[in-house]
């Protein structure tokens, strides 16, 4: 084995990041990513025995398919379970918007398995340089969303800490993982953490995920008060709509968007277009209207997995399509400016 081919860390990674972005089930890729953290600690000498011998399988979180991929790359050969997912779901998630993903630099909204993602929150930096970004802010859900384990002000405050030491590591990369969170907002428009940690964070994306379906007046209220709330940075899929995938459909909320979108510009909040395509929000029409209202725009990706980091293709082709200029999607900026934005 030369230092030029993959190695089978690398191999079974690619693979995981290649199903995250065809949204395969999670189970089909944890498989892998357990594979490749078993095997990463091991030395050249100890991966060569298990091979040699054939018991990766006897290793822990090791199965057939993936001891497959190791032997492969091992000996210098592209697994073939590789080599299919590469014909069949690499290049371009979505054939339009390709100069605007060209031009972003970094993704505003991103989980990890601290709150409801599947993979640590080293492995979706690495992933997020890997794909050429500058930055990555990383937005754990708050505390009131309990079913996405979400950060009370103390595991928050542990994981700025982590977040530091990403950074230390990663030192001279030219990359900066960035303190975030996606804070809920509340039935009263206020968000769901202290003033004192949300001031200790370098962006905030603000999100309704209860009571969805409150009446149009009352959420109207919410979402103006929760856009003029001091630390808000981005408003997070406005509508909360689902269109497709595995959680089902359901409606957006209903609110008077131009009211919401005005107070999004006279506030410097941008109005976020999230890539998922289970998401699409917001839907065309109210993008446009945010367009012509004079908004500014996050492109995010709102990944819980590694590959799905990807996901802003599909986001770019969306603005693309409205006609949104580059140059009012806060993400096409350098760091130093968004920073200086977001902490106005
Ligand atoms: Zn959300
Ligand atoms: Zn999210």
């Amino acid at each position: 084995m030369t230092g030029e081919q993959l190695t089978p860390v690398a191999a079974l990674r690619r693979i995981a990041f290649l199903l995250e972005r065809a949204r395969e089930d999670t189970y089909k890729v944890k498989a892998f990513r357990s594979a490749a953290a078993t095997i990463l600690p091991l030395s050249d000498d100890e991966l060569a025995g298990h091979v040699t011998a054939g018991t990766l399988t006897d290793l822990p979180g090791i199965g057939a398919s993936s001891a497959r991929v190791i032997t492969d790359a091992w000996h210098g050969e592209v697994p073939v379970r590789l080599a299919v997912l590469e014909e069949e779901h690499a290049g371009p998630l979505a054939p339009g918007g390709r100069e605007l993903r060209a031009a972003l630099r970094g993704d505003l909204h991103t989980h990890s398995d601290w709150s409801d993602g599947g993979s640590p929150i080293e492995e979706m930096a690495f992933t997020a340089i890997e794909l050429g970004h500058d930055y990555l802010v990383l937005t754990d859900h708050s505390p009131r969303l309990k079913v996405a384990r979400g950060l009370s002000a103390e595991r928050l405050a542990r994981q700025l800490g982590v977040v530091d030491a990403v950074n230390e590591h990663l030192g001279g990369s030219g990359f900066r993982l960035l303190k975030g969170i996606e804070v809920d907002i509340l039935d009263d428009g206020s968000l769901d953490q202290t003033d004192e940690m949300l001031a200790r964070l370098d962006l905030r994306v603000a999100s309704v995920h209860s009571k969805l379906a409150m009446d149009a007046d009352a959420m109207t209220r919410r979402m103006v008060a929760a856009v003029a709330q001091p630390f808000t940075n981005v408003l997070g899929h406005c509508t909360g709509r689902l269109v497709t995938g595995n959680r089902g459909v359901r409606p957006g909320s209903k609110f008077d968007a131009r009211k919401v979108f005005e107070a999004c510009v006279e506030n410097d909040v941008a109005v976020e277009i999230n890539s998922r395509p289970e998401r699409r929000d917001p839907p065309t029409k109210l993008l446009e209207l945010a367009r012509d209202i004079g908004c500014l725009f996050s492109i995010d990706s709102d990944a819980h997995a590694p590959g799905q980091l990807d996901m802003l293709d599909y986001g770019c082709e969306r603005a693309e399509q409205a006609g949104i200029d580059p140059e009012r999607i806060v993400n096409t900026w350098p760091a130093e400016r968004l920073l200086s934005w977001a902490s106005r």
